[in-house]
C-alpha cells in the first residue's frame, strides 16, 4: 500500500505572495484540497484537476477526518488553513483526530500516514507588520473566541498579560454572536493599564478589503471589529508616532539613542545594571523587609527569599568564563 500523506497548509495571510514556496509546492503535490472556500480560492490557480473538498468554518473535526480517510487510501491531502494551521488552527484537532483512530508517527511500514505541518505567516506577525513594529518587547495572543474555551479560563488569561504588562494580539475578537468578549476584555485591560494605551485594529490584512484603524484602549470598542479583524494592545512603553505603532526593545535604557553612546553604568553586550545580578545586589544590601521588596517589585515574597537565601547565587552569578582565568572578560553576545 502507498503511504498516505496529511500536509497542514498554513497560506499565510491570504495573499498569495505572502504564501511560502513551500506551501504552493504541498499544494501542488497534493492529490486531495480540504479547506475553507475562501483559502480554495487564493490557490486556485493550483487546485485544477485536483479533487477539491469545501468545507464551512465550524467543521474543522469533519476536515481532519476527510483528511485521515484519504490519507488511509494512500493519497496525499493538503488540509489548508489560513495564517499559520498551528496558530487556533486546523493542526491541534487534526493531531486530536489522529491519535484518537490509532495513529502513530510513520515506521517505515506498509500504511503508514505522514504528517507535515508547513508554517505560514500567523495574524499577529502580519498585522503587526502592516502597524510598524509592536510585537518588539514580550507579547501574547488571547483568543477571545468562547466557542471552546470556558469564559473564566480566558479571562483569567486576559486578566494575568494585562498585570503583566504583555503586548497582546487578541484573536478571533468579535463575530455578530460574539460581541461582549471585546467589551469584557477592555474592562479588564483598564484595570491594569492606562486608558490611553496605543490599540491597533487590522481588518483582513493583506486581502482586498484590508483596513488598519489606530486608536486607544478606552475607544477600541468604538471602532469597527468583526471576525476578521486582529486586535494589538500596545504596552505601557507602546507608542504611535507618524502612523507608525512601536513597542521599544529597550534600547533607551542603555544607550543614548541619539549619541549612540552607553549609559553610565551600562556595558555593551552586559546585562543591564538592573538584570539579575545588579537586581540580587541591590535587593542583598535593601533595607527593606522581604515583604517591601516583593511590593516593588511585584514578585511573590517566596520568591524573594528563595532568591536572597541561595547561597549558590554568589558563584552562579559571579560565574566567569574561561576568559576570566586570563583575565579577559566573557565575550558579549551577539544580539
Ligand atoms: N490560523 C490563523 C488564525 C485563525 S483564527 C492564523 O494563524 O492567523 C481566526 C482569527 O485570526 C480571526 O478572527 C482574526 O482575529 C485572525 N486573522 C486571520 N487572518 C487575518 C487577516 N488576514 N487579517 C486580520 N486578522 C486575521
Amino acid at each position: 500500500m502507498t503511504t498516505g500523506k496529511i500536509m497542514l497548509v498554513g497560506l499565510g495571510p491570504g495573499s498569495v505572495e505572502h504564501m511560502s514556496g513551500r506551501a504552493r509546492a504541498a499544494i501542488a503535490e497534493a492529490d486531495t484540497i480540504i479547506g475553507y472556500v475562501t483559502y480554495i480560492r487564493l490557490v486556485a490557480d493550483l487546485v485544477e484537476g485536483k479533487e477539491v473538498v469545501k468545507k464551512s468554518m465550524t467543521e474543522e473535526l469533519d476536515r481532519a477526518i476527510e483528511a485521515l480517510d484519504r490519507a488511509k487510501q494512500g493519497k496525499k491531502v493538503a488540509l489548508i488553513s489560513s495564517g499559520d494551521a498551528g496558530v487556533y488552527g486546523m493542526a491541534g484537532p487534526t493531531f486530536e483526530v489522529l491519535f484518537q483512530a490509532g495513529w502513530t508517527p510513520p515506521t517505515g511500514q506498509p500504511g503508514d500516514i505522514e504528517v507535515e505541518i508547513i508554517p505560514g505567516a500567523s495574524a499577529l506577525n502580519t498585522c503587526a507588520a502592516l502597524v510598524g513594529a509592536p510585537l518588539t518587547h514580550d507579547f501574547c495572543a488571547i483568543s477571545l473566541s468562547d466557542l471552546l474555551t470556558p469564559w473564566p479560563v480566558i479571562a483569567r488569561r486576559l486578566n494575568a498579560v494585562a498585570t503583566a504588562d504583555f503586548v497582546v494580539a487578541l484573536y478571533n475578537p468579535k463575530s455578530g454572536r460574539r460581541a461582549r468578549q471585546i467589551v469584557e476584555a477592555q474592562r479588564l485591560f483598564l484595570a491594569h493599564r492606562r486608558p490611553d494605551t496605543p490599540v491597533a485594529i487590522v481588518k483582513s490584512a493583506y486581502r482586498p478589503k484590508q483596513r488598519i484603524e489606530f486608536t486607544t484602549l478606552d475607544k477600541m470598542t468604538e471602532c469597527d471589529i468583526g471576525m476578521l479583524s486582529t486586535v494589538l494592545i500596545g504596552n505601557s512603553n507602546t507608542f504611535v508616532r507618524d502612523g507608525l505603532m512601536v513597542t521599544p526593545r529597550g534600547y533607551a535604557n542603555k544607550y543614548d539613542v541619539e549619541a549612540g553612546t552607553t549609559r553610565d553604568g551600562e556595558k555593551a553586550g552586559r546585562s543591564l545594571s538592573t538584570g539579575l545580578d545588579g537586581w540580587l545586589e541591590t535587593i542583598r544590601t535593601s533595607d527593606e523587609t522581604v515583604e517591601e521588596l516583593a511590593r516593588r517589585h511585584g514578585l511573590p515574597a517566596d520568591y524573594i527569599a528563595a532568591a536572597l537565601a541561595d547561597e549558590d547565587v554568589e558563584n552562579l552569578t559571579f560565574h566567569r568564563g574561561p576568559g576570566a582565568a586570563n583575565g579577559r572578560e566573557d565575550a558579549p553576545t551577539a544580539v
